[in-house]
């Protein structure tokens, strides 16, 4: 299998740090960026501490020039970037009637902004190439919408028009570009859920459980996968069942 350069954005969280480790089992080499320097370090030495080595590049996907200079960065330290994964995500939740503008820009600029901001210094290199792989993190709740999350599911749901577009304009160029839409997965953004809300989500999958991380990432090591050339503009519900819509 030929190694390549993965940027996974978000790198640092639940389902990030379990991207990061297995696109490095499969062989790449792995950056990721971070906003706060303290705690990059320290989640870069946990790495290491389980043997594995990952490249960081400060950088805030929210934000066009800091995104851009993220991806200079991490070029600079690993190369070309031939495997992206715009995995960096956010909640504000509250009904709509009582959202404010603060809580729908922050969420929309940072989980679907960031696709332009990340993906667009990224797009040329691989068009060049000839060869990239592209992989957004969406959501069950970007497919079936939910209560409390009308500016998460409308920048989730925006994420997978933005794969297929993507995926119509750079298919003569070798790139492939899907979408994963990961269910509840018992990461620090869902154990944030009261437990009384959780039980009930649980028993709204057919499986019976929270996700864990790596039954995520191992869709990502899939799409990534060289044999994967086929496979573009797909959408690639992980829920346990919750969902079984597109
Ligand atoms: P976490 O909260 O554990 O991790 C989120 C990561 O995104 C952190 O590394 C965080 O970095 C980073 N991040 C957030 N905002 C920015 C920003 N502006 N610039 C750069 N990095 C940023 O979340 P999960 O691992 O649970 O979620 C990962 C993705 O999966 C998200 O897109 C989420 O929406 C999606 N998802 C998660 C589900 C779940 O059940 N957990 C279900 C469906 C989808 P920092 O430490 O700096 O904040």
């Amino acid at each position: 299998m030929t190694a390549r350069v993965a940027l996974v954005t978000g790198g640092t969280g639940g389902i990030g740090t379990a991207i990061c480790r297995h696109l490095a089992q499969l062989g790449h080499k792995v950056a990721t960026n971070y906003r706060d320097e303290a705690k990059a370090k320290a989640w870069q030495d946990a790495q290491r501490k389980e043997g594995f080595e990952f490249a960081l590049a400060r950088g805030d996907v929210a934000d066009p020039a800091a995104a851009e200079a993220m991806v200079r960065e991490v070029e600079k330290q690993l190369g070309p970037i031939e495997i992206l994964v715009n995995n960096a995500g956010i909640t504000r939740d509250t009904t709509f009637h009582k959202m404010n503008a603060l809580q729908w820009q922050e969420v929309i600029a940072t989980n679907l902004g960031s696709c332009f901001n990340v993906t667009r210094p990224v797009i040329d290199g691989m068009r060049e190439r000839k060869w990239g792989r592209i992989v957004q993190i969406s959501s069950i709740n970007g497919q079936k919408g939910q209560y409390g999350q009308a500016n998460y599911a409308a920048a989730k749901a925006g994420m997978h028009g933005f794969t297929i577009s993507l995926a119509q304009e750079n298919a003569k160029f070798g790139i492939t570009v899907n979408t994963v839409s990961p269910g509840y997965v018992g990461t620090d953004m869902v154990m944030a859920v009261p437990e009384d809300v959780r039980a009930k989500i649980v028993a709204q999958i057919p499986i019976g459980r929270l996700g864990e991380p790596d039954e995520i990432a191992y869709a990502v090591g899939f799409f990534a996968n060289e044999q994967a050339r086929w496979i573009t503009g797909a959408n690639l519900a992980i829920n346990g069942g919750q969902y079984m819509g597109w």
